[in-house]
């Protein structure tokens, strides 16, 4: 009997990243998990990862689907149902930072609706969708925001803080009308982490690298001196998942960030060093 066996688990996102050492760590706690995302080739990946962790074959339910599309929604949720019977658990990670040229204050209101669509409307929908199954299972709700929700500004890329800003909101609102049903629903706001974030926004390898050993390398950024890793955000959303480690913990966003809210950029130098002393 391992910590999550006979539990039925929905992670959104699965193909890359932080939904990818998710799916991987709910495995290893032998849960059942449908991983979904829309690169089928990425998604096989993961499910090897899963097997390898200990994963049995029919505890993966593997879903090819857009989640901006109602349709790819109503696939997974009825495929999990199918496939796993019941949901307990929902992780909306799914998210990206779109780019198609424009920023700051430019940003098209096209980028506009394709970014809330994502990072917000999906997650409305998959929670307004799964409510009934959840309300059955007495579940848990994790969803996967970013320490861009502010309060600080992120200005080159403002609808993908506002959605993360709302989502915030969401999950406080949703939190204390579902758990009148006994549903708990949390989230989770990672700061930089290691993950195809910067791919999906079309930066290449290089520049990519170049941008995490900045991040890393400057106090004012991350103070603890490294960026994060999948793994250290899919540890919190599994704890946030788990109804005996944290069944108080209602409505709350989790930050995992290396200490880098907590540092305005002057704050992060010492005064000795800026009078060379
Ligand atoms: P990745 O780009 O590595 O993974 C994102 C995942 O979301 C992929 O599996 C992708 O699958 C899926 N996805 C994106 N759009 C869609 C869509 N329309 N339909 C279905 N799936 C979709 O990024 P991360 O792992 O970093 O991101 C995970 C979450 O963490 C996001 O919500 C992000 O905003 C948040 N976050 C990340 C931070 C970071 O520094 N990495 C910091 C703060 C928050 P596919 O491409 O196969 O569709």
């Amino acid at each position: 009997m391992t910590r999550f066996s006979g539990k039925s688990v929905i992670v959104t996102g699965c193909s890359n990243g932080i939904g990818r050492a998710t799916a991987v760590l709910f495995s290893r706690y032998g849960a059942q998990v449908t991983i979904t995302g829309r690169d089928s080739e990425r998604l096989e990946v993961t499910k090897e990862k899963m097997l390898k962790a200990g994963a049995l074959p029919q505890n993966i339910n593997l879903v090819v689907a857009n989640l901006t599309d109602p349709n790819g929604q109503d696939h997974i949720i009825q495929s999990t149902l199918k496939a796993l019977g019941k949901i307990d658990v929902l992780v909306n990670n799914a998210g990206a930072n779109i780019v198609d040229g424009t920023s700051n204050t430019d940003q098209s209101i096209d980028l506009y609706h394709k970014t809330f669509q994502i990072n917000f409307q999906s997650v409305v929908e998959m929670i307004k969708k799964t409510k009934e199954y959840l309300i059955k299972t007495k579940g848990e709700i994790v969803n996967v925001s970013s320490i861009a929700a502010g309060p600080q500004a992120l200005p080159m890329a403002p609808y993908y803080a506002a959605s993360k800003a709302a989502l915030d909101q969401y999950t406080r609102c949703v939190a204390i009308d579902l758990i009148q049903y006994g549903v708990r629903v949390n989230s989770v706001s990672p700061g930089a982490v290691s993950t195809g974030f910067l791919t999906a926004m079309g930066l290449p390898e290089q520049a990519q690298q170049k941008a995490e050993s900045f991040i890393a390398s400057h106090k004012e950024c991350v103070p603890a001196g490294v960026l994060g890793k999948p793994e250290d955000i899919a540890e919190l959303i599994v704890f946030l998942s788990d109804r005996k480690r944290s069944s108080y913990i209602i409505g709350q966003s989790i930050v995992a960030d290396g200490g880098s809210t907590l540092v305005a950029g002057m704050h992060a130098h010492d005064l000795h060093d800026m009078l060379g002393l």
